[in-house]
């Protein structure tokens, strides 16, 4: 791992995002020869760190810990030259080549970038639960799930995560309750047969949370939730709530500077990661709302850093 002060001053690629897109893009430009940079953000190694094993990832047929997995990619990139960096990027600009990403006081140029910024957990958007994040409320159930210890806590949403999640608590809690706003999981058809085969979980269906109950002191005493279907509201006692309902993109620094659709994710031409800004490249999460997968991350990680060289080529770099 290398810090901001033993950067250069201009880059051919550099890589904002740190988890399988960024890092399986570092790996293929670092091959390249590319001296790639890699911002590895506030979540180094991105959302598979925050789980626990991954069994879809292949070449590991026993499954991997996320985080290990994250680990050995980073290894594998920086054996070949890629430096990553534990730092932020605050700003870039696109407007004209080569670009400027700037992070707090230090401002890099660079010919090509790729960005793999990925996404973070939704929110409810319940002022109580931004008031009890962190006191009760929860978005990981790996990172959190120790504390709920002989307690009974609610997750809110219907997809793989919920359900993963749901699953992952009941080493922990007495009882795991999922409160979804439709009648039908989301999940894939085996999560949703672990979920209803765990005698710990249970299910609320077409209802939403609309208030956390506690307090910062004392943590949360329950959860008031509303039929969507007659409107009539009850109150559910719970010491914990996991929040399960999705993911935004990571894309706020780049808005009004790349094209992007109306929730926000990253747009690339079809078949490849080039953006509507020629020498700008994106993979991962945060130009795919439909696969989301790490093994899709990494494959388009590695196309991006493919598709950088063949730019860079092409523009006598
Ligand atoms: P999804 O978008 O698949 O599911 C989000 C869930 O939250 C949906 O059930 C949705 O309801 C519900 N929801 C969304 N907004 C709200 C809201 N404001 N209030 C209440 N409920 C809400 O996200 P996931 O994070 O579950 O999964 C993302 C992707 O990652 C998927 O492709 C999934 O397959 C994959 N994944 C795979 C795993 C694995 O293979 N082990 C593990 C985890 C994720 P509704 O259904 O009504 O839209």
């Amino acid at each position: 791992m290398s810090n901001l002060g033993q950067l250069k001053k201009k880059y051919k690629v550099l890589i904002i995002g740190s988890g399988p897109a960024g890092l399986t893009a570092a790996l293929y430009a670092a091959r390249a020869n590319l001296d790639p940079i890699v911002f590895e953000g506030t979540q180094a190694g991105g959302q598979l760190t925050l789980t626990t094993a991954v069994e879809n990832y292949p070449g590991f047929p026993d499954g991997i810990m996320g985080p290990d997995l994250m680990d050995d990619m980073r290894k594998q990139s920086e054996r070949f030259g890629a430096k990553c960096v534990l730092a932020e990027v605050t700003s870039v600009d696109l407007s004209k080549r080569p670009f400027k990403i700037i992070a707090g006081e230090t401002v890099l140029q660079s010919e090509t970038l790729i960005i793999a910024s990925g996404a973070s957990a939704k929110h409810l958007g319940i002022d109580s639960e931004k008031r009890l994040l962190g006191h009760g409320v929860s978005t990981c159930a790996t990172c959190d799930g120790f504390f709920f210890k002989g307690q009974e806590v609610i997750v809110v949403g219907g997809g793989d995560t919920a359900v993963e999640e749901a699953v992952f608590l009941t080493k922990y809690a007495t009882t795991v309750t999922i409160v979804h706003r439709r009648d039908k999981l989301r999940a894939s058809k085996i999560m949703q047969e672990r979920a209803f085969k765990n005698k710990k979980i249970e299910f609320i269906w077409d209802s939403v949370v609309v208030e956390i109950l506690g307090d910062k002191e004392k943590g949360i005493s329950g959860v008031r939730i509303s039929n969507v279907n007659t409107g009539e509201v009850t109150e559910k006692k719970c010491q914990g709530v996991f929040v399960a309902i999705g993911h935004t993109p990571n894309t706020k620094i780049f808005e009004g500077q790349i094209e992007m659709d109306k929730k926000g994710y990253i747009i690339t031409k079809n078949g490849t990661t080039e953006t509507n800004v020629p020498g700008v490249f994106a993979s991962g999460d945060v130009q795919d709302h439909r696969y989301r997968q790490a093994v899709t991350a990494a494959g388009t990680g590695c196309m991006a850093a493919m598709d950088a060289e063949k730019f860079l080529e092409e523009h006598g770099e």
